[in-house]
């Protein structure tokens, strides 16, 4: 099953993916934790986006593309792959189309998590406090809402359109919002 998580930031997406990864018996690739740890360990790669990651920007399409397509091709991607913070712009979900396309695979499901605006800042400002993540600051907190609404928003429809979006209400109790998930995909 090749399933995207979708959502804006703060939405839970990582942690209900790791739920559903175990559940589902696939891979979860974030491709928010492997920018990070490429920031971390300061790789060619990530002194290049460190910039873009820090302001709470999106780093350039083609450097996504270049770890995803990495990513499909190791052997336990081959059944499936969970998708937690990809594909982020229309061009990247073009390219999942064309990277899975060539695998003789195809997107099954787009699960989306609805949560209103204030509770994601909310929630976004109370994990800035716990794990001090360098794009938790209130500035890139902004900036990465107005980059969802502008830039990754409107894959909602470009899914919608084919009828594989699905729409869960990410509020309230974790282990409730996982079960509603898996109720949604049949599982
Ligand atoms: P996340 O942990 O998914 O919220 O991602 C954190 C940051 O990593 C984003 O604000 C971007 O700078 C970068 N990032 C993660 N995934 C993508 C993506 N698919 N396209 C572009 N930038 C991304």
């Amino acid at each position: 099953m090749f399933l995207i998580l979708f959502g804006p930031p703060g939405a839970g997406k990582g942690t209900q993916g790791e739920l559903l990864a175990t559940h589902l018996g696939i891979p979860k690739i974030s491709t928010g934790d492997l920018i990070r740890a490429a920031v971390r360990d300061a790789t060619p790669l990530g002194r290049e986006v460190k910039h873009y990651y820090d302001q709470g920007m999106l780093v350039p399409d083609a450097v996504i593309l270049g770890l995803i397509a990495e990513v499909l091709d190791r052997p336990e991607a081959r059944e499936g792959v969970l998708m937690d913070g990809f594909p982020r712009t229309i061009p990247q979900a073009e390219a999942v189309d064309r990277l899975l396309a060539e695998r003789g695979r195809a997107v099954d499901r787009v699960v989306s998590f609805v949560v209103p605006e204030d509770e994601l800042v909310q929630r976004l400002t109370g994990r800035a406090a716990e794990q001090g993540r360098s794009d938790d600051t209130p500035e890139a907190i902004r900036k990465r809402l107005q980059v969802y609404r502008e830039q990754t928003a409107p894959l909602e429809s470009f899914y919608r359109s084919r009828g594989i979006l699905v729409e869960i209400a990410a509020t309230g109790d974790i282990a409730e919002i996982g079960r509603r998930t898996l109720e949604v995909l049949g599982r």
